[in-house]
């Protein structure tokens, strides 16, 4: 595969930084240097912003859904086609196993798709408030959106931003991680390619540093900024976007726990969770962190367990068969490290130790998976989101410890149930005060079904149509039409 030299996209033109300045992006199995990338600044922030709101005026975007489900569906069919190349670019850049990498591509297309459907159904409503007048509620695009994207899963998550705010008619602007410049311009690029998209609709700038990302915020041009990332970047944002009152779309951190019941199957239920716990290596908002297992099969559990972890095969996302890649970066395996060190220095048990690993895989970001026990769920590894291949398993007697432990976090992104007992499945479910619960599986995530955090794992819904409500307002208009 050849290196990739990105560029932004401002008003329909592939163009550099203004000031020529690139950044590197490096395949983080092996350091090597992959592509480039644009390292803009506020110039080209404000360019792109412009662009955006200049667009959002015309009415051939934000008023034409016909087209906006057009452009869309030659998107998606574009994505379909290079599959293949972008699967495997997003491995390169992202360290993530093929398959995962594979299945990120066919759930964003499928993405695109359902959202090409909707953006011909926004419906408002009309009524009569008293004799001769009427109240109309239409729906309409807010306005510029700026999408700041991570770099965990790239694809899917740029997507799952942008497709609810270009069905929705609103312009907008692109920042993307550093990490992950090459694949997100990839992306666009079948995007800008498909026939009928008015220029300004889309822009992507790319940076190294964060001041783009910090002009979407601020600027007044911007009324909507959907943001996937960190609790403490997701703070900030919002402290930042106060003055300009945006609307927010904040999707953040989240600390999962699976709890899992005296008559689910340990044979069955450690592999899947152990999977769960490593997937994008660990670097995933909703992976398995806490593993809750009831008394009765705590000791199974955890031989079991213990087994599954073993049994995964870490190395090039490349190979065949391997269950984990590298981590994103360098600094991202020393500050996963020292938290590991200091869990490890701490907790109750230690079960499995990972650890850098060398031969052929010492070049790059490999870390192999940790798994301890603990009780006290105070502890700052049961509370803080560890974003690597780190697992906590600990022990409840009942049902109501079970959800009064998973209840103690200041986060509420995710969780799962493990049992073939319904009505305890349903109980728990409801108790758990998260977005999301699954029961018998962890993380699956899909167009259709909205995705969120409780508490501080962030502000509104991404997926779904509830999506839309992020980059629609809603306005209306009165008419005093008299009686005959
Ligand atoms: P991050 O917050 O460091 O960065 C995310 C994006 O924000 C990047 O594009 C980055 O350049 C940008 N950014 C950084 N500083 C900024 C600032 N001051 N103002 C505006 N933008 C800024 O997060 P990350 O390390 O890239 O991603 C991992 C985090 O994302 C984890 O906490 C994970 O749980 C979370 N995440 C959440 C979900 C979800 O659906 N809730 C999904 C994926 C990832």
């Amino acid at each position: 595969m050849t290196n990739v030299t990105a560029k932004n996209l401002i008003n329909g033109e592939w163009v550099g930084a203004q000031d020529g300045a690139m950044g590197t992006s490096r395949n983080p199995a092996n350091q090597e240097a992959i592509g480039s990338f644009p390292a803009s600044g506020l110039a080209d922030a404000k360019a792109a912003i412009a662009a955006a709101a200049a667009a959002f005026e015309l009415p051939n975007w934000a008023q034409n859904p016909r087209l906006r489900q057009l452009v869309m569906l030659r998107w998606a069919d574009r994505l379909e086609q290079r599959a293949e190349y972008l699967a495997q670019l997003l491995t390169r850049e992202n360290g993530k196993v093929i398959a995962q990498s594979r299945g990120e591509l066919i759930g964003a297309v499928s993405e695109i798709r359902y959202y090409a459907g909707l953006t011909r159904y926004i419906p408002g409503h009309a009524f009569e408030v008293e004799p001769g007048v009427y109240s109309t509620m239409i729906k309409e695009p807010a306005g510029v959106a700026g999408i700041i994207v991570p770099w965990n899963a790239p694809v899917v998550l740029l997507i799952r931003s942008l497709t609810p705010a270009l069905c929705a008619g609103c312009t907008t602007v692109i920042k993307p991680a550093p990490q992950t410049a090459l694949i997100t311009y990839e992306v666009l690029r079948d995007l800008h390619e498909a026939q009928g998209l008015p220029p300004g609709v889309l822009n992507l700038v790319s940076e190294t540093g964060h001041a783009v990302a910090q002009e979407l915020v601020a600027s007044p041009d911007v009324s909507v900024i959907s943001f996937t990332g960190s609790n403490a970047t997701g703070a900030r944002i919002m402290a930042d976007a106060a003055p300009t009152m945006k609307k927010l779309s904040l999707e953040l951190g989240g600390k999962s726990c699976c709890l899992v019941f005296p008559d689910a199957d340990p044979s069955v239920v450690a592999p899947a969770l152990a999977q769960a716990a490593v997937i994008i290596s660990g670097q995933q908002c909703t992976a398995a962190r806490r593993i809750l297992v009831h008394g009765s099969r705590y000791d199974e559990m955890k031989a079991a367990l213990t087994q599954s972890f073993k049994d995964l095969r870490v190395g090039f996302g490349e190979a065949a068969g391997m269950h984990m890649g590298p981590l994103i970066d360098t600094t991202a395996v020393r500050h996963v490290q020292e938290r590991v060190q200091m869990a490890l220095d701490t907790c109750d048990e230690v079960i499995l130790k990972g650890g850098r690993l060398g031969g052929d895989l010492q070049a790059g970001n490999f870390l192999a998976p940790t798994l301890v026990a603990h009780r006290d769920t105070g502890a700052f590894f049961c509370q803080e989101e560890i974003f690597g291949p780190f697992v906590v398993l600990e022990r409840f007697e009942d049902e109501k410890e079970a959800v009064a432990r998973t209840n103690h976090t200041e986060y509420g992104l995710s969780a799962s149930v493990w049992t073939n007992d319904g009505a305890r499945a349903m109980r728990v479910s409801r108790a758990i005060r998260s977005g999301t619960i699954w029961i018998n599986d962890h993380n699956k995530l899909f167009a259709e079904a909205e995705t969120g955090g409780y508490r501080k794992s962030g502000i509104g819904r991404l997926h779904g149509y509830d999506a839309l409500v992020d980059f629609l307002e809603i306005k209306h208009i009165y008419q005093n039409a008299g009686v005959v």
